[in-house]
């Protein structure tokens, strides 16, 4: 199909919810990105994050055309091998204990809610189900998850939302303790705010946080739907602060391009959910468990790892030396990294980049994001940020 027919067909039948850039995506390999119309660009965006091996990685592709041709789905009433794989290497790299397969990051989150939610009322009973989020968060899009969303401007429009949230600001102790009042049972936040600006919660805040929220039997539930997956240079962004929460949350990078999502519990929530209790049609499915696989297989390794925090710590290295009056802080770790902008908006920067061939995200309202594929070679970081750099210099 060409460029401008795919375009035409968009416009005239779907929902017209995004203002989408007009490319049209026909291959790819690595951080490479070719268009219909034979435009060749480099990908700092990894489709947010969830392309972690790049774009067609010869094992992730093998792995999950292999599992294709044995069986492509079937029921969450029989066993998945798999799955049940995907599973064990989950728990055993994060310390949690048990998993749930879903099949995005907003329906992960619903899940450890409900979690949450049952555990603190099979303890304690009705009248505690409140739960605390930071301001600037961002959980999802279902109408709960917009609820959990720390920012005004998700909460419009889809009255009524789910009730039993209430915000406190990131990084902020006294905020928190003042709002864990005894209709609490859990505080979710995310270690590195994503969609919010790339704003890293600190480690002291971080490791306050789980010893306050211990001490009151208040569950905390990490939402690592964007940090999870080694895109921060660890496997967990909460490995940084050597703490573990009592419910974790992943998406994004997990399947390495196929929908996949899971919310794990610790040894508290272990038993809280039990036959009937939740489920879903789709998660689980073995195909995205293969290449879920082929992603945990690749990126649980002390030397890979290593090269994502080098080869971020190199990006934003080099951005600072450029020393360009409209770049304020740089932010992020590994692989997640956020360039305020001043002076203009970061979508004019997205623009400048993407017409010179070159793929970024922003996020909050002055940060342009990257979160390019974690197998990124550093010829294709220089060619990169070569074009950052004329994009960020070509200003008004
Ligand atoms: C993207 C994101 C979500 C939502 O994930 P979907 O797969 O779009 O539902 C939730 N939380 C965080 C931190 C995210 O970055």
């Amino acid at each position: 199909m060409t460029h401008d027919k795919a375009i035409e067909l968009d416009k005239q039948y779907m929902m017209q919810t995004y203002g989408r850039l007009p490319l049209v995506p026909a291959h790819g390999k690595g951080a490479r990105l070719t268009d219909e119309d034979g435009k060749v660009y480099i990908d700092f965006t990894s489709g947010i994050g969830v392309n972690s091996l790049g774009f067609v990685d010869e094992g992730w592709a093998d792995a999950v055309t292999k599992q294709l041709w044995k069986i492509q789905h079937f029921s969450n009433y029989y066993y998945s091998s798999p799955t049940g794989e995907v599973a064990e290497m989950l728990v055993k790299a994060s310390g949690m204990k048990r998993a749930f397969f879903g099949n995005s990051g907003a329906e992960a989150n619903e899940g450890a809610i409900k979690v949450a939610r049952k555990y603190s009322y099979d303890k304690y009973g009705k009248g505690r189900a409140t739960i605390i989020t930071l301001c600037s968060s961002f959980h999802g899009r279902t109408v709960t998850t917009l609820a959990a969303t720390g920012q005004d401007v998700f909460h419009d429009f889809f009255f009524p939302f789910t009730e039993g949230f209430k915000y406190v600001p990131a990084n902020n102790l006294d905020a928190l303790k003042e709002a864990l009042t005894e209709d609490v049972c859990a505080v979710m936040a995310e270690p590195i705010q994503g969609e919010g600006g790339v704003n890293i919660l600190t480690d002291d805040y971080m490791k306050a946080l789980r010893s306050i929220t211990e001490e009151k039997d208040i569950l905390l539930i990490l939402d690592e739907v964007q940090t999870g997956i080694a895109r921060t240079g660890m496997m967990f962004g909460y490995q940084y602060s050597d703490i573990l929460p009592d419910i974790l949350t992943l998406a994004k990078g997990l399947g390495g391009g196929l929908p996949i999502g899971v919310f794990m519990v610790g040894e508290k929530c272990e038993a809280t959910l039990s036959a009937g209790q939740h489920g879903t049609t789709f998660g689980g499915n073995p195909v995205a468990a293969a290449g879920a696989k082929e992603v945990l297989s690749r990126v649980c390794d002390d030397k890979f790892l290593f090269e994502i925090r080098d080869k971020g710590e190199y990006i934003r290295g080099r951005i600072k030396a450029w020393d360009l009056p409209n770049v304020g802080e740089i932010r992020g770790r590994g692989l997640m990294i956020g360039i305020q902008i001043k002076g203009e908006s970061p979508k004019d920067v997205l623009h400048r980049a993407f017409d010179n061939g070159l793929l970024t995200l922003t996020a909050g309202s002055d940060v342009l994001r990257l979160l390019p594929p974690l197998t990124i070679s550093y010829d294709e970081i220089d060619d990169g940020l070569t074009i950052l750099k004329k994009s960020l210099e070509s200003e008004g």
